[in-house]
């Protein structure tokens, strides 16, 4: 039997959801271009297109939103969230922002210009997006482990420290702004990055002079990993090993929708006084006033008490242990999945569970269209629709190192039997997978296309 950790909570609300008949859920994809994103909600059985955003508030939190403070400026809410800020990412400066990619874009704005490449682990594709938009380049870096779905190393979010060196040799420190590493490393398997690879990739990019962000939008579930996986961090709180990171770094890039716990809400925080002065220029054109940038106070309140929930240990044991689970139903239903199991989703590889379906006819594209046709279910392709692209100079064609589909779980949301249904439907899916095809894209726009892209099956 497979081990499901009993919840460290229980429910105190419920939100209905139903399941429309197969005929129904066939016609509603069509109508969609065969764009699960084009889905409504309350088509969808169980949704795990993505856990941003998507969780269950605790009783908390909602508490918290009715004593909030919705002054323009300066408002209590705002040092409280400061306050959680500064004890747990330790930096200078931060400016609350409505998402995370709204702190990318102020960033990105602030310090790329054309032609300039911005290193990682792996960049996940808002910050892709965002570093393209200013004609930058993003550069992936990660260890050759990460492009092996079965490799077992425990740290395959980690940033290769010589291809790095090498990098930056060749391209030249003028041309490198910024460099990140994105904890945990979410566009190839959700995989975690360990501190003694923080540490060695912080040392490059501070004997070089190169400002080091992290892409901390799960920094919560690394440092749980970190504590489970690397000797010496056995006996440390997760509040004292994400410090540690945090102090490696200059500062850092956040998603309040990922392990802050909250519907909405991100932000960037720094230690450069000169770049927060600009960055508040910035928000104020954009986001809005530096004390609630974006965001109403109950935002900024819900965000603050997130933060330290994100931070629980019983929690995040409980949350990385159902991630667990679903894998080893996967995997025992013969369902091929990026092993070892990142901490926020499951990543089906589409390839070989497809192996007869073309790279260019976007094996999981197919496969993300077949789960909610067989289940209801929604997943999201992350592999050639969503990654793949033609280089403006050399106009070859690049593709990411795998075809996947993430089952993302939604935070403190569904149960035990939710994920037993997922791997229920797997398995018939498999059954017949012989006969699923691929697909052809009728349109797309030209960045983030995955999101509006229409296809027609071939
Ligand atoms: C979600 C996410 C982002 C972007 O955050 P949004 O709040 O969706 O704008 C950036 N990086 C990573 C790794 C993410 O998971």
């Amino acid at each position: 039997m497979r081990p499901y950790p009993p919840e460290p909570f229980r429910i105190k609300t419920v939100e209905s959801i139903r399941q429309i008949s197969r005929e129904e859920r066939e016609s509603l994809l069509k109508a969609a271009g065969y764009n699960i994103f084009g889905l409504r909600s309350e088509d969808i059985y169980i949704d795990l297109l993505t856990d941003s955003g998507t969780g269950a508030m605790s009783d908390r939190q909602w508490a918290a939103l009715m004593q909030a403070d919705e002054a323009y400026a300066g408002a209590r809410s705002y040092y409280k969230l400061a306050e959680a800020i500064g004890n747990i990412f330790g930096h200078k400066f931060f400016v609350p922002t409505h998402q995370g990619r709204a702190a990318e874009h102020i960033l990105s704005t602030l310090l790329i210009k054309p032609g300039n490449a911005i290193p990682s682990n792996t960049h996940f594709d808002t910050t892709e997006a965002n570093i393209r938009a200013r004609d930058g380049k993003p550069v992936n870096l990660a260890i050759d482990e990460a492009a092996d779905p079965t490799n077992h190393h425990p740290f395959k979010g980690n940033l290769d420290a010589e291809k790095l060196e090498v990098f930056i040799q060749e391209v030249g420190v003028e041309k490198i702004p910024l460099g990140m590493i994105t904890i945990t490393n979410n566009a190839i398997g959700g995989q975690p990055v360990s501190l003694e690879n923080m540490r060695q990739v912080s040392e490059i990019y501070r004997y070089h002079g190169i400002p080091f962000f992290i892409d901390a939008c799960r920094y919560a579930e690394n440092a749980y990993f970190i504590k489970q996986r690397e000797s010496g961090y056995e006996n440390k709180t997760i509040l004292e090993i994400a410090q540690e990171c945090f102090a490696l770094s200059d500062g850092a890039t956040m998603s309040g929708k990922k392990d802050a716990m909250v519907n909405i809400g991100g932000f960037l925080t720094m230690n450069n006084e000169d770049l927060h002065q600009q960055a508040c220029n910035e928000l104020v054109l954009r986001e809005g006033f530096p004390t609630y940038g974006g965001l109403a106070g109950r935002d900024l309140e819900a965000m603050a008490v997130g933060l330290w929930e994100g931070l629980d240990e019983a929690y995040l044991s409980y949350r990385v242990g159902q991630v667990g689970y679903l894998a080893q139903g996967l995997l025992e239903a013969g369902i091929p999945i990026v092993e070892p199991p990142g901490g926020h989703a499951v990543y089906i590889d589409a390839q070989r569970f497809l192996p007869h379906i073309q790279r260019d006819e976007f094996p999981g594209q197919a496969l993300s269209v077949e789960l909610y046709v067989e289940g209801g279910i929604r997943g999201v392709e992350l592999g050639s629709v969503s990654f793949a692209y033609t280089d403006p100079e050399t106009g070859e064609k690049h593709y990411p190192l795998m075809e996947l589909v993430r089952l993302a779980i939604p935070r403190r949301m569904y149960t035990q039997a939710h994920m037993d249904f997922v791997i229920e439907t797997l398995a018939r899916i498999a059954e017949r997978r012989e006969s699923i095809r691929g697909y052809r894209i009728a349109y797309a726009p030209r960045l983030l296309r995955h999101f509006t892209a229409k296809f027609e099956p071939l």
